[in-house]
């Protein structure tokens, strides 16, 4: 890992921590890592030039090696009058924090919600635990009538995607579009939705992508407590197939209903929550994104989030 690697994921670790942003701008390495503590203070006079860090394994001293930091020179340049030289002492490690064998997001991120018991039934009595295989599940919707909704809407929606599908995206209800053609998230949030998982190197192949309700709500008017609770077996069963490794909850409608909680989204948000086992990440619902651009960063802050828990060996 080269040095600005290096900084990256030491700085990704503070924000993680909570800590205060750092202004990096016309900062060198060095000076930033010594602000940040990775580096004794003093060590380094400023504006001094040190040699880039190189990566373990590749030749060099001792300091190379993992887990020993490298030699911070103490002579300075030949422009500048010499700083005086610190007696030699070790350099605390500044990747203790990223040691590949530990879990890092478990140990990192602040644990959420706990909603039921891994490997635990996720809806006691579902009257689709019979119900094998997606495919035989959205035909089960398309003749559902356990809500009013069916009658106003032109197709149900039962969503997209295949049986072990790693993330699954949980939305909220069929928009206008969705209503159309009968498939989820296909109008102007769904053209984004696509971009955000781009970003993070998935395709709509990768993820199984589903809403709360099957069925769009006239005038995309808030589902109803009693249209929920008539909804939710078919999402459940769903998470039950597809078995995700993440699911992704966008919006505060999906978000609140998955973890049974009235807890504002901006508190949900950074946090990894457990849905019967699955880890599940909160962020904003991508129609919200395109009313509010000033949400894209914690969007892009949760997603990558959504990427480094998929990543993990530790869920
Ligand atoms: S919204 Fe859900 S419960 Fe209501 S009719 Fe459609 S599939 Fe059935």
């Amino acid at each position: 890992m080269d040095a600005r690697a290096r900084l990256r994921a030491y700085l990704e670790q503070r924000r993680e921590l909570g800590e205060d942003e750092y202004v990096l701008d016309s900062m060198s390495v060095e000076q930033a890592l010594s602000a940040l503590g990775a580096l004794q203070t003093g060590a380094v006079a400023p504006r001094q030039r040190v040699p880039a860090l190189r990566e373990p394994g590749t030749g060099g001293s001792a300091a190379d090696r993992p887990g020993i930091p490298p030699n911070i020179p103490t002579q300075a340049s030949t422009e500048e009058a010499p700083a005086p030289s610190p007696p030699p002492q070790a350099a605390p490690d500044v990747r203790l924090e990223t040691a590949p064998e530990e879990p890092m997001v478990a140990r990192k991120l602040p644990e959420g919600l706990v909603v039921g018991q891994p490997n635990g039934t996720l809806f006691e009595e579902n009257p689709f635990a019979d119900v094998s295989s997606i495919t035989a599940l959205a035909k089960v919707i398309e003749e559902c009538t356990r809500c009013p909704l069916y009658r106003t809407a032109t197709h149900a929606v039962p969503g997209d995607g295949r049986k072990g599908a790693g993330l699954m995206c949980v939305g909220e209800a069929p928009g206008a579009t969705e209503d159309e053609t009968g498939h989820p998230f296909v109008g102007a949030a769904g053209q984004l939705l696509t971009k955000i998982l781009g970003a993070i190197q998935l395709t709509r192949d990768d993820v199984f992508i589903a809403n709360v309700l099957k069925h769009r709500p006239p005038g995309n008017r808030n589902p109803t407590p009693d249209e929920v609770r008539a909804c939710s077996p078919y999402l459940l069963r769903q998470i039950e197939i597809v078995r995700p490794r993440v699911i992704l909850a966008l919006g505060t409608f999906a978000a609140q209903t998955l973890l049974d909680t009235k807890t504002p989204i901006g508190k949900l948000r950074g946090m990894v929550h457990r849905y019967f086992g699955v880890p599940l990440i909160v962020t904003y619902h991508p129609a919200a994104l395109l009313r509010n651009p000033a949400w894209k960063r914690p969007t892009w802050e949760d997603v990558q989030l959504a990427r480094r828990v998929l990543d993990s060996p530790h869920r």
